[in-house]
């Protein structure tokens, strides 16, 4: 795959080499983020919904410590609407601004019994408007929750998505539309867990391991690499010791 190649022609090839190293099985639930063990677990679109809350600005290892310790005790919009608020906190706080989030979920959840008996709205428009609930939260309760194909895009997607030469934008949320205008749907249900997996493992965003990635003929920011310096500093001096050599004659 070269820089030639489309975007459309990259994605299949970026989709499967992911696929690949991170999903043996191609199985979405055999995914290794927070997100993709509690849906392993028990596939319950509310414990999605909260426990995507209580990721916002946190760690992966975090979110999945607190959202055990959590759903342990407190596993229904019920539960949670009626918790002690100080038990809440004790409970989430491994992730960051704990104290608002502990608010927070219990907030949503009184809002899901007084609106929905208790159930998560499965569309974008009702998910988006309940309280502390954005593009991404809402797009990963869809996903997660409810297996419906969409892109939620963090900053690993984001950044995965702009060296891959897949948009070129300047936040997750522009990336979001982008990515929907291009990739073929059928990859939509992968792009969170993989894009975020390769973004941790591979491509972080500061020291990414290039060496052992697949991309470097197409990736945007592969030349600006220590690796990319040093791949053009010898092709250029090929070239100079080349354009050096007498050229053979035939008489
Ligand atoms: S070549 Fe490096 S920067 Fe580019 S996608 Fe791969 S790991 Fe990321």
């Amino acid at each position: 795959m070269t820089t030639s190649a489309s975007i459309r022609e990259r994605i299949p090839f970026i989709m499967r080499d992911l696929a690949a190293r991170y999903l043996p099985a191609g199985d979405l639930h055999q995914g290794e983020t927070a997100l993709a063990k509690i849906v392993a677990e028990r596939e319950d679109p509310f414990l999605v919904l909260i426990s995507t809350i209580l990721s916002q600005r946190t760690r992966d290892e975090m979110t999945e410590r607190a959202s055990r310790q959590l759903f342990a005790k407190y596993d229904t919009p019920r539960a949670l609407a009626d918790a002690d608020p100080g038990d809440l906190e004790r409970l989430i706080k491994p992730v960051g601004f704990y104290r608002q989030k502990a608010v927070q979920i219990q907030k949503v959840s009184r809002v899901l019994l007084d609106r929905y008996g208790g159930d998560v709205p499965a569309t974008y428009d009702e998910l988006i408007a309940l309280p502390q609930v954005g593009p991404k939260t809402a797009n990963c309760v869809l996903v997660y929750g409810f297996g419906e194909p969409r892109i939620p895009t963090d900053t690993h997607v984001h950044r995965v998505s702009n060296r891959l030469g897949l948009v070129r934008t300047k936040t997750p949320a522009a990336t979001e539309k982008r990515l929907m205008r291009t990739v073929s749907k059928e990859y939509w249900l992968h792009i969170n867990e993989l894009f975020i997996r390769f973004g941790k493992d591979l491509c972080r965003p500061i020291g990414p391991q290039c060496p052992r990635c697949s991309f470097t003929d197409f990736c945007r920011f592969y030349p600006r690499t220590k690796w990319g310096k040093l791949v053009s500093k010898t092709a250029r001096r090929a070239q100079v010791h080349r354009s050096r050599r007498p050229s053979r004659t035939h008489d």
